[in-house]
Formats: structure tokens, C-alpha cells, sequence
């Protein structure tokens, strides 16, 4: 099985370098915005779907010659696959415009012919040439590098993310015979069999809080009606900018720690299969479950146990985790209430914490699912 996995490294572009970037994001954002008020003006006419191409506009638009071609190939990608998503799903919107101070930059380039090439010290880009870049871990020479995609946070640091493709063999092994439970946790991102926490680290909880705090604030800056928001509200919103970048990459960092350590001590680990949308809509839990980061914990748990033969077993949807007495299988329906923290088994007179207890539900079903 092929499967897919991101490097991202920090970049320094030189002078010259910056600006073609951020021609690169502005072509990007353009043809972006151009080809999406083409089809929305044909359809409004025709009320017929339009497919337009990049290179009809090199005419008009001479500069769009100057950036790498492939950039904007894929942003022809993007707004189809946009489009596919809106016919599949209405919910999800029709797709939007780029506007210009608010929309990510980026661009995604991909690998032809061996234009790219990643060394020790550079990445060498289209149009770009050797670009500087501080990698911190190299891919296995087996990984095939399929594209890249450049990125500028709103912090103004400049980043690549390198895309690579490997076929599912085990890289490493180090087998321990031991198995866990992972209990999600809405604070603190779960608790295992063994009645521990994530430990979600102090200065990441910290930045949480303020990043929260620069929020608000934002908010109560914001002036209804008003197209054209006051200067200290723009100063602001790139302050909470800047700390969601922050968290973010912090966050990322302790997940990947979190994961690592979990793949190395673990042979297998037993999770709840979570559908985080239907969660946060139903229970209305609303951002903090995504913010949590259990979905991304998961992926990298997965990816990670993957390459080092270890094994993440998903559970039923329909598993009584939290319902069923771990050391003598009673059903206490009353736990489908989330507040409740504890019990006790009426049946065999256990006391349960409710985490740890589907937790070690979780261990036991995934082994059970394991060694069938
Ligand atoms: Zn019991």
C-alpha cells in the first residue's frame, strides 16, 4: 500500500528569492480568483459548469509567465476538487475568494523530471533555484518525493512543506509485546489504561490562554457594519495570527513527541474510532475538540506505528467503552451522561474512573481485535 507523508522544514529565502515567492503567492491568489469569477459568471449564463486552464490567461496576464507554471497548475486542482466538494456536500459552501491580507499564502509545486531536488542545506525549486532551508530530519532514501508546497505564516517566516510517498513497509522494529488504551480527553487529549494523562506540556497550555485572551479581544475590536476596521484592530488580528501560529507548531511538536514515545513503548495501541465532526456538532463542544488535536494525534500515531510495525487498532463505533465494567463486563448506561467522572460497579463493586476505565476497555477490545 502507498501511503503519504509531509516534512516540513523552515526556509530562508535571500532578497530575491522573497520576491519571487511573493509574486509566486500573489499569481497563485490571482489565477485563483480569476478562473472562480469565470465559472461563476458562465454558469450564472450558460448554466453550464466551466473548466478553464491557467495558460488561457498567460495572454492576457504576461506576468503569470514569470512564476512556476506548476503553482499554478495545482491551483487549478484546488478550485476543482473546491467545486467537487460543494457539488458532493452544499453545506460545505461554495468556493470563496482569495482576499488579498487574508488569505494564506502558499503555492504547490511538484516534482518533474528532477526539478526538485532536497539537500543538506537547500531545496533547489523551480524558478526559485537553491533555497535555504534548516532540516532538522532527513527521508529515508526509499521515499519518493512527489511535491512541495511553500508556505508564508503569518509571523513571516517561510516554510516548505516536502510531500513524499512511501510503500507501507515496516522501517524499523522494536518489538515490546505491550498494548495500551487510549481514552480521549476533551482536556488534556486522553487518558491511557494505566490512569495517565497526555501531559500536555505547561507553555502550551500557556500560549492556549493567551492566544484565547488575543481573541477576545479581537472580537470586542470588531465594529459591525463597518467595512473598513480601525488600525488597532488590524494590529491585533496579526497578533492572533501570530500566537495561533505558535500554538499550532507547539501543538504539533507535543503530538509528535506524544506519538513517538507511545510507537516505541507500545506494540499495540487501542483507540476509540471518533467522528470529531459529528462530535463537536452533536455535543457542541464546538472548537475545542478540534483544537484539541485528536484528529492529527491520531494520524501521526497511525503513520508512525506503520512505519515501525507496531499496530493502532481502531474500535467499533458502536464499543460501550465508557458503558461496560472493565474487570466484570456490566453495562452502566448512566455513564452516557459525560459528567459523569466516576462510578461504581454494582455488580462487582469496582470503583471506575470513567477515562481510565474505557480506557482499559479500549486495551482489552483492541487486543481482542489484534489477535483474531
Ligand atoms: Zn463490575
Amino acid at each position: 500500500m502507498k501511503r503519504n507523508i509531509a516534512y516540513r522544514y523552515r526556509a530562508y529565502p535571500d532578497e530575491a528569492q522573497e520576491i519571487l515567492l511573493q509574486k509566486t503567492f500573489g499569481c497563485a491568489r490571482f489565477i485563483w480568483n480569476q478562473m472562480l469569477a469565470d465559472i461563476k459568471a458562465y454558469y450564472e449564463k450558460e448554466k453550464k459548469q466551466l473548466y478553464p486552464t491557467p495558460a488561457q490567461y498567460k495572454a492576457e496576464y504576461e506576468w503569470l509567465k514569470e512564476v512556476d507554471s506548476l503553482a499554478l497548475a495545482n491551483v487549478q486542482l484546488d478550485l476543482k476538487q473546491a467545486f467537487q466538494r460543494f457539488f458532493k456536500d452544499k453545506k460545505i459552501g461554495y468556493p470563496r475568494f482569495k482576499a488579498k491580507h487574508h488569505s494564506k499564502k502558499s503555492y504547490t509545486t511538484n516534482l518533474v523530471n528532477g526539478n526538485i531536488v532536497v539537500s543538506d542545506k537547500t531545496i533547489r525549486l523551480p524558478k526559485l533555484g537553491e533555497l535555504k532551508i534548516k532540516k532538522h530530519r532527513a527521508a529515508p532514501d526509499e521515499w519518493k518525493l512527489k511535491s512541495v508546497t511553500v508556505i508564508q505564516e503569518a509571523s513571516g517566516k517561510y516554510y516548505v512543506s516536502v510531500l513524499y510517498e512511501y510503500e507501507n513497509q515496516v522501517i524499523e522494529q522494536n518489538r515490546t509485546d505491550k498494548a495500551i488504551g487510549l481514552d480521549f480527553a476533551m482536556n488534556g487529549l486522553y487518558v491511557d489504561s494505566d490512569g495517565n494523562s497526555a501531559e500536555m506540556p505547561h507553555f502550551l497550555r500557556e500560549s492556549e490562554k493567551r492566544l484565547k485572551k488575543a481573541q477576545r479581544k479581537l472580537s470586542k475590536m470588531y465594529v459591525r457594519g463597518k467595512e473598513k476596521q480601525s488600525n488597532r484592530y488590524y494590529k491585533q488580528k496579526r497578533r492572533v495570527a501570530v500566537l495561533h501560529e505558535k500554538v499550532r507548531h507547539q501543538r504539533a511538536d507535543f503530538l509528535h513527541k506524544r506519538s513517538r514515545d507511545l510507537v516505541n513503548r507500545y506494540d499495540y495501541i487501542g483507540i476509540e474510532d471518533l467522528d470529531m465532526k459529528s462530535m463537536s456538532r452533536s455535543l457542541r463542544f464546538g472548537k475545542s475538540v478540534s483544537d484539541n488535536g485528536w484528529g492529527m494525534f491520531v494520524a501521526m500515531l497511525t503513520y508512525k506505528a506503520e512505519l515501525s510495525g507496531k499496530h493502532v487498532i481502531k474500535t467499533d463505533r458502536m464499543f460501550p467503552s465508557s458503558q461496560m465494567c472493565h474487570v466484570c463486563g456490566y453495562l452502566n448506561t448512566g455513564t452516557k451522561d459525560l459528567k459523569v467522572r466516576g462510578w461504581e460497579c454494582p455488580e462487582c463493586g469496582t470503583h471506575h474512573d470513567r477515562d481510565q476505565n474505557a480506557a482499559v476497555n479500549l486495551k482489552t477490545e483492541a487486543l481482542r481485535i489484534a489477535l483474531l
